[in-house]
């Protein structure tokens, strides 16, 4: 999901990498990363592995404040977006 996130190309789960390119929480490397091309190859993603792909930016989003709520901003962030 990293790689999804950063650089909008999907990793399968079943994708692997040796050791040698990943870090210590077994994620890929930043240099590689950064780098990393996509093959446009058509992929049908299913069922479980579906879900997590959905409920990935889903997650993400909730971390963010709310825009739909004013109380949830602060004074600072209110002005800056409403110029009031
Ligand atoms: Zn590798």
């Amino acid at each position: 999901m990293q790689i999804f996130i950063e650089r909008d190309i999907y990793v399968p789960n079943h994708a692997r990498c040796c050791n040698n390119h990943l870090d210590e929480e077994g994620l890929l490397l930043r240099p590689l990363l950064l780098r990393l091309t996509y093959v446009n190859r058509p992929y049908v993603i299913k069922g479980h592995e579906l879900a997590i792909v959905l409920r990935t930016p889903r997650t993400a989003a909730q971390k963010e404040p709310s825009f739909q709520d004013e109380n949830a901003l602060g004074d600072e962030e209110f002005r800056l977006f409403t110029t009031l």
